[in-house]
């Protein structure tokens, strides 16, 4: 029997303006719904991340074009999952599409694999995905760094390869200190390590960490998570802090010679203890079971 579970449904007319001209459409921590940006510059507007499957899709492009109104409208994603890039078919041909190249790799070597799985968790998700159509970029920017004039103002993307997946990218905005990170950090809420060996083994954690010291370099005055409550820095901070936390206890117990199993059974409810009120512990084993996996 399958649990039931919230309809991860995109509410588009629950967007508000965070910064000038900067739009959120909040996740109001549904499972699998995004935080969705939409940026208006003079004669572009960029739209970061879809929601999951073409209803999503299709309410935030009426919502992103009636901010616009007649400006070109830009099509981002966070990073390829689901719920973040599986509603960008409504789009293809009102929007330009423009992912990273590793983001155009992995929606096309893996976005099927995660189509079958997440339509295989319930009925509720299967539903929203009904209809879904991968759809590729009309451009794949190459380099770590991609700037876009919107018009008066410009959106730097940024890359650093292989953290929570292989093509995760920051949006930020420097005139107004607005930063969305996708899954990079999301707030109050155990990080999504997607270790699914065999099927899915694209985690760096080092390199996550990176990404996030980075981020924090910026000095972001408004972070966008990829789920959870806008904030600050605090939220990139605490991200970082986790998967280093996690890192160091995994390596010392490994030192101390325990097993895999053990390792898990004793790190597990001490992170989870560590963090009371964060989201999500299925996620906590994930990151042990990462890192044994990895370190030497
Ligand atoms: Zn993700």
């Amino acid at each position: 029997m399958t649990e039931t579970v919230p309809a991860p449904i995109v509410d588009a007319a629950t967007r508000h303006e965070i910064a000038s001209g900067v739009f959120v459409i909040p996740d109001h921590r549904v499972p699998l719904v995004p935080n969705i940006g939409i940026v208006l510059g003079e004669h572009t507007a960029l739209v970061v991340d879809t929601g999951m499957g073409p209803r999503n899709g299709a309410a935030v492009l009426d919502a992103a074009q009636a901010l616009a109104g007649d400006r070109r409208l830009v099509l981002t994603l966070t990073h390829f999952h689901p719920e973040h890039g599986f509603g960008a078919a409504p789009f293809k041909g009102k929007a330009h599409i423009l992912y990273n190249r590793a983001q155009g790799e992995d929606l096309a070597t893996k976005g099927m694999g995660y189509l079958e799985m997440f339509r295989g968790m319930a009925p509720e998700i299967a539903e929203a995905l009904d209809g879904t159509e991968l759809v590729a970029a009309d451009t794949l920017y190459d380099g770590a760094v991609h700037e876009i004039d919107l018009g008066g103002r410009k959106a730097v993307l940024r890359n650093w390869g292989m953290a929570h997946t292989r093509g995760d990218q920051i949006i930020w905005l420097p005139d107004t200190g607005v930063l969305f990170t996708g899954d990079l950090a999301e707030e109050r809420t155990f990080p999504i390590f997607p270790w699914f060996p065999p099927d899915d083994t694209d985690i760096n954690a080092a390199n996550w960490i990176k990404a996030l010291t980075d981020c924090m370099a910026l000095n972001p005055k408004i972070v966008v998570p990829g789920h959870g409550e806008i904030g600050g820095v605090k939220i990139v901070d605490d991200v970082r802090r986790y998967i280093e936390t996690v890192g160091a206890k995994v390596a010392a117990a490994k030192a101390a010679g325990k097993d895999a199993e053990a390792i898990v059974a004793e790190l597990e409810p001490q992170i989870r203890a560590a963090h009371p009120d964060w989201h999500f512990p299925e996620w906590i084993g994930f990151a042990i079971r990462y890192h044994i996996d990895t370190q030497p």
